[in-house]
């Protein structure tokens, strides 16, 4: 096959109609499931001015620095593609008051997210994301019950292999002196880490302990953990969360390290991790942002909320499994023996998707051998044939593929029977 003139370029997929079942299966079980725990759908753009990811996300992350794909026009503002979703969505809330009219809300979203990384297995530069936000709140088991959706997701989707790493960041007040103890493990280790670590060290010290490098990793040794720094309503929020965590009934490991990448997490984060996936192992996460309403020039309010990854679910599902996902081929494929049976074919066909049968028929000048070959193709279970004997006999010969038996069905009876093997 000779080279296209046009490839896409990196890091971008296309999801081709082979694939697209899957990702149909996931988002109608996002869009069963999450309306059942009291979410609504919220669509908002792919784009937003660029400020508003530097003021939520914070200045000095990868995704800011590095990753975002900026661009102007003209006199207007800076605008970018968004690197995640939470910061757009709180932006909505606030520039629709949705507050006023319900002071909390739950929201979910199903959406694209743009980022300019390496791409490898699982990190591309356009992905999808699943994710939540409830806002209003500061109830710790609002932290669990967001837990439990993710951990549902992962089950209703078809994976199991995973870890949920649960840790608490504290908050503005008791951050800083956890900032200074962490500080003092690092410093005397600093030689033996690697040359983003050392600058992360300066510039945004948490996200040394993200570094996925071994040898930073056994250099780190044991971090302290922030338990004791984090001040009194944060540790009976840390304690209510963890109490709870073990009626989830998953694998849930408290793990000092998990930091997550963005500046305006506070008290509970968390990432679901997969044990099937290698370097780009995590599922998804998320946490608190208490502050980021008002960081956002909006009324100050609690929120909590997860991003999903669409594309390592995917990969997650199918390395675990065989997975079978379901597919959209038609029950009955038509073939027609000449261009009258063709008319005919298409009148059936026509008749029997009013009635809610998934039919295909052929629509190419095909002998009646390479129409057989189409329909074999196409994964239809039936394959009807139209000739002018059948149609004189008001009939239609239908082949059960798995079997290759042949019979001739009246078409009064016809519906019935493509009911009775729908349901087989
Ligand atoms: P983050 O907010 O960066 O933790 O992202 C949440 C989730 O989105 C991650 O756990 C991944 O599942 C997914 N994700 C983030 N970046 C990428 C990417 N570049 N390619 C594919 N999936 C990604």
């Amino acid at each position: 096959m000779s080279n296209p003139s046009y490839q896409k370029p990196r890091g971008f997929e296309d999801i081709l109609p082979d694939d697209v079942g899957v990702w149909q299966e996931i988002e109608s079980t996002v869009h069963d499931l999450y309306p059942k725990f009291g979410y609504r759908e919220i669509r908002v753009p792919h784009i937003e001015h660029t400020e508003l990811f530097v003021r939520s996300i914070g200045e000095a992350t990868d995704i800011v620095e590095k990753e975002m794909f900026t661009f102007k026009k003209g006199d207007e503002q800076s605008l970018s593609l968004r690197p995640e979703i939470t910061a757009s969505l709180c932006r909505s809330v606030i520039e629709n008051h949705l507050r006023k009219q319900e002071p909390f809300q739950k929201l979910y979203y199903v959406g694209p997210c743009f980022r300019y990384e390496k791409p490898q297995k699982g990190r591309l530069r356009q992905f999808h994301q699943i994710g939540v936000e409830a806002i209003g709140a500061d109830d710790p088991l609002l932290d669990l019950e967001t837990i439990d959706l993710f951990v549902r997701t992962l089950h209703r989707t078809g994976v199991s292999n995973f870890t949920v790493h649960l840790n608490t960041m504290g908050c503005q007040d008791c951050r800083p002196v956890y900032r200074d103890h962490l500080k003092d493990h690092i410093e005397p280790r600093l030689d033996g880490l690697c040359e983003n670590c050392q600058d992360r060290f300066h510039r945004n010290l948490f996200r040394v302990l993200d570094c996925k490098r071994e040898s930073c990793q056994s250099t780190l040794g044991d971090v302290p953990p922030i338990y004791e720094d984090l001040c009194a309503p944060c540790s009976d929020h840390w304690s209510a969360v963890r109490n709870r965590a073990k009626d989830l009934r998953v694998d849930v490991k408290e793990d000092p390290r998990l930091v997550r990448g963005l500046d305006y997490y506070t008290r509970t984060v968390y990432e679901m991790r997969s044990g099937d996936l290698g370097a780009q192992n995590a599922l998804g996460g998320g946490g608190r942002y208490n502050g980021l309403m008002e960081e956002l020039g909006g009324e100050p309010a609690g929120g909590i909320g997860f991003g999903i990854g669409v594309e390592r679910l995917i990969l997650a599902r199918n390395e675990q499994e065989d997975a079978d996902p379901e597919t959209d081929n038609p029950l009955l494929y038509l073939v027609s023996v000449d261009e009258e049976c063709h008319e005919e074919a298409y009148s059936l066909a026509s008749h029997l998707r009013r009635k809610d049968f998934a039919v295909d028929l052929n629509y190419e000048d095909r002998s009646l051998k390479s129409q057989m070959r189409v329909a074999n193709r196409s994964g239809a279970p039936l394959v009807g044939i139209l000739g002018p004997d059948e149609i004189e006999q008001d009939e239609i010969t239908i082949k059960t593929m798995s079997s290759g038996e042949e019979k001739r069905v009246r078409r009064d009876n016809l519906e019935d029977h493509l009911s009775s093997v729908a349901r087989s």
